[in-house]
């Protein structure tokens, strides 16, 4: 399986900057022509900037935004339906993002019915689950990843619309990473569990996320059953997030 590189620019970049960024990212891909064959890349863009990101995307990056409504369309002032962003270019969103389950109070099961809205509307998702800093030092990390997992999917997932983002919530944003040890578990954990959803669990990509750098990708992305990363404060720096790529792609080729 080939590993996705997935950019989550959060609540990022003013219009110049986005310019900037995918002009680099174009010069950068250009530059390297095997990398786009080795590995599988996907951005997500704050909504107000998908189109421009579109109007400059190197062909074969996904677009993807960061987040959808539980709705199609009504009265849901502020939100965005997966309807609205498969129309605009988009093939993917990050669902479950730990600032949104708790900064903006979402559940697994609201996550559960934004899944089945976006793949209603044919886009791909990435599902995104991980412990606190708490949960892990009182040895929980398990139990609660295992049940946001369970309870962020609904029945239906399969291998080709869903890939799962395993994010330390304390590995965020912070230049912390698990060791290596950690990573394996829990992605074999995941996996494990993947069997109680779908046939072929393997068909799934298990994504590791949190302070992924060019200097611990190699390490940290070529573990066992780790298939790719979803890459925040790297990811705004197109030459870190081609890095993060080529290392991985290097080790497979
Ligand atoms: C993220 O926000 O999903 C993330 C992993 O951020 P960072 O890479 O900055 O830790």
């Amino acid at each position: 399986m080939k590993k996705l590189i997935a950019g989550n620019w959060k609540m990022n970049g003013n219009l110049i900057e986005v310019v900037t960024l995918m002009n680099a990212l174009s010069a950068g891909l250009q530059a390297e022509p095997g990398l786009i064959t080795q590995v599988d890349f996907s951005i997500a863009p704050p909504y107000v900037h998908i189109a421009l990101a579109n109007s400059m995307m190197p062909a074969g990056v996904m677009l993807g935004a960061q987040d959808c409504s539980t709705e199609d369309n009504g009265a849901f002032t502020g939100d965005i339906s997966a309807r609205m962003l498969k129309e605009i270019g988009c093939q993917s969103v990050i669902l479950g993002h730990s600032e949104r389950r708790t900064k903006a109070g979402e559940t697994s099961e609201m996550v559960a019915a934004k899944v089945s809205r976006a793949r209603e509307s044919g886009l791909r998702c990435i599902v995104c689950v991980g412990e606190t800093l708490k949960e892990r030092e009182t040895g929980q990390a398990a139990d609660v990843v295992v049940d946001q997992l369970m309870r962020s999917l609904p029945d239906s997932v399969t291998g080709d619309s869903v890939a799962i983002a395993y994010e330390p919530v304390w590995a965020i944003g912070t230049g912390r990473t698990p060791v290596a040890q950690d990573v394996i578990i829990m992605h074999e954990t995941i996996r494990y569990k993947l069997k109680e959803k779908l046939d072929n669990p393997e068909s799934i990509r298990i994504l590791y996320g949190g302070s992924v750098k060019p200097k611990n990708a190699q390490e940290l992305l070529t573990l066992p059953n780790v298939d790719g990363a979803l890459i925040g404060g790297a990811s705004l720096d197109a030459e870190q997030f081609l890095a993060i790529a080529t290392a991985v792609a290097v080790k497979n080729s």
